[in-house]
């Protein structure tokens, strides 16, 4: 080859923070903030105290490849941090605060973080840890001034520090492309939390990529809220992903019950929003009671987990809201696949095609590649029933978790998923299970998520789990556990009667158990405790 004469500007996080502050300076960014007032500025307003901050921590020492830690809501602070240490050539770590305590000090410990900001509902967990911390040495309470409380840790204050810095232009530092960025930690549902780092170049190519008509289909009229929180992968990127494409950002803070995401929904304009499938579930429930509008909302992502069809179907019969179900993960940026239409499906009608985008986590984007093996590694046929390991790789993908020796993919780049999953001839896949929630019954298998999906159909189902415990004779039968909708009663031969005519007689759960549905740090559910508590259920044990 002969090299290309074309220029190389690396790409950087702080590319972004530069061009939307030259081409939307006046696009609104509206947040609420952990003391319940709502903040409204812009994107003139994020560039200009993200350089303050980036000035203040400087003179807190924060130098290049340095860890600082977040332990925080969705709120403009937040965002602020996004910008400013990375932008700086630091690593942003942001803790899941759902965690237990001692993965949220394994993983401080592991990212050596040497600074922690917290928002004012972590006090008590920082002053617990606090002790036990080796690496942080500087605590930051990101909280207005007049309400700053230093607590047994010294915090400085956030406002304080921010508004000690002078307004003027600010040299942000020429960085690497492959440089790291952001640092996040799997949820450790087996085993400790693993570190995945992503480069400025991962963040800024997914970010592009996630804004094309294929995926988020994004515009400069979009009014997006993230309801996925921005210390689990980025909340999908959007931080990024709406400057790019110009969009009004609204973010909601802690606060995504049903009527307080209503509140904002309504009161911002919001077109296009995105969660974990629990949140809209309360949403639903919450129109549901009040007879409330979705106003503009026209569009909302859903993935974590497998979205119920009844709730994609829910939203757009009823309230006109298209659902595009994505499937990613920490490793992926997390972005992987989008359940947009295509002509191909279009052309097979409106029911058709529904019933493709409700029922598949998406398909192939440019930038990520997928293909299923069987348990040889040899490649499965696309022809939308043959199930296998899910494999990805690309330029957002994961090479190596952090401070681990060994590489994550193989030595083509592939990276194991650990789900199972189909993908079909028009592009489109198809999640089944993860590898170790499927169901093995007398050498067949069973799908958990397929099962989950006929079940929460059922009227007055708010939460359905499906999972495999021991049987004398079959290796493994199914559980379903019911968390029913409040104030709602039902009975195990109701929900047995209305799963019958979906599935095939051997799929029958052989127990139905109303109870709460136990959740992980991430909102999934939580299958290992359902597993544990209901081991013995059909060994008489
Ligand atoms: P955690 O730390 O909880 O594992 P991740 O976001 O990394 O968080 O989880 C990724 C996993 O979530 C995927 O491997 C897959 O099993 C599941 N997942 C994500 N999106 C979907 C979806 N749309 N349908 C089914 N499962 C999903």
């Amino acid at each position: 080859m002969i090299p290309g004469l074309m220029q190389t500007t690396p790409l950087v996080t702080t590319a972004i923070l530069n061009f939307v502050e030259a081409a939307h300076p006046k696009v609104e960014i509206v947040s609420r903030t952990v003391e319940g007032r709502i903040q409204r500025y812009d994107y003139a307003g994020l560039a200009a105290r993200t350089r303050r901050l980036a000035r203040a921590l400087r003179e807190l020492g924060v130098k290049s490849g340095d860890r600082v830690a977040t332990l925080a809501w969705n709120t403009h602070r937040h965002l602020e941090l996004f910008y400013a240490v990375p932008g700086l050539g630091g690593v942003l770590n942001t803790v899941n605060p759902r965690l237990f305590d001692d993965q949220i000090l394994y993983v401080l410990e592991h990212a050596e973080s040497t600074v922690l900001f917290y928002d004012r509902t972590f006090q008590p967990v920082v002053e617990r840890l606090a002790p036990a911390m080796t690496t942080v040495k500087t605590f930051v309470l990101m909280s207005d001034a007049e309400a700053h409380d230093p607590g047994t840790v010294g915090a400085l204050n956030y406002e304080t520090l921010v508004a000690a810095q002078p307004e003027e232009a600010f040299d942000w530092p020429v960085l690497d492309e492959n440089g790291g960025a952001f640092l996040c930690y799997t949820s450790g549902t087996t085993g400790d939390p693993k570190g995945v780092l992503y480069s400025h170049r991962a963040v800024v190519l997914h970010a592009m990529a996630a804004g094309l008509a294929s995926a988020f289909g994004l515009t400069a009229f979009d009014v997006v809220m993230p309801c996925s929180s921005l210390y689990h992968a980025t909340a999908w990127g959007l931080p990024f992903i709406c400057p790019i494409n110009g969009c009004k950002l609204v973010l909601p803070a802690e606060k995504m019950d049903g009527a307080s995401l209503q509140e904002l929904i309504s009161a911002e304009g919001v077109t296009f929003s995105g969660g974990v499938p629990t949140i809209w579930t309360m949403y639903l429930a919450h129109l549901d009671q009040t007879g409330g509008s979705v106003g503009a909302l026209k569009r909302i992502i859903i993935g974590g987990s497998a979205v119920p069809r009844a709730m994609a179907e829910t939203f757009k019969r009823t309230h006109g809201v298209e659902v595009l179900q994505i499937w990613g993960m920490t490793e992926t940026c997390p972005l992987g696949v989008v359940a947009t239409p295509t002509a191909a499906l279009a052309a097979l009608g409106e029911d058709e095609a529904d019933e493709v985008i409700w029922t598949r986590q998406g398909r192939l984007q440019f930038g990520i590649e997928l293909k299923i093996v069987d348990e040889d590694g040899k490649e499965a046929p696309r022809d939308g029933a043959t199930s296998g390991s899910l494999l990805v790789r690309g330029p957002w993908t994961i090479q190596r978790y952090y401070r681990k020796d060994e590489d994550a993919a193989d030595a083509d780049g592939w990276f194991d998923t650990g789900d199972i999953a189909t993908l079909d001839h028009l592009g489109f896949m198809r999640i089944t299970d993860r590898a170790k929630d499927v169901i093995k019954t007398g050498g067949e298998w069973i799908s958990s998520i397929d099962l989950e999906n006929f079940a929460v159909a059922c009227p007055g189902v708010k939460i359905a789990a499906v999972f495999g415990v021991p049987h004398p004779k079959w290796e493994e039968r199914p559980l379903l556990v019911i968390e029913p909708h409040e104030g709602q009663t039902l009975t195990k031969e109701e929900v047995l009667a209305f799963l019958e005519p979906h599935i095939v007689k051997w799929w029958m759960p052989d127990d139905v158990i109303f109870a709460p549905v136990p959740l992980t740090a991430t909102g999934k559910i939580d299958k290992k405790v359902l597993r544990t508590t209901y081991r013995d259920r059909l060994t008489g044990g």
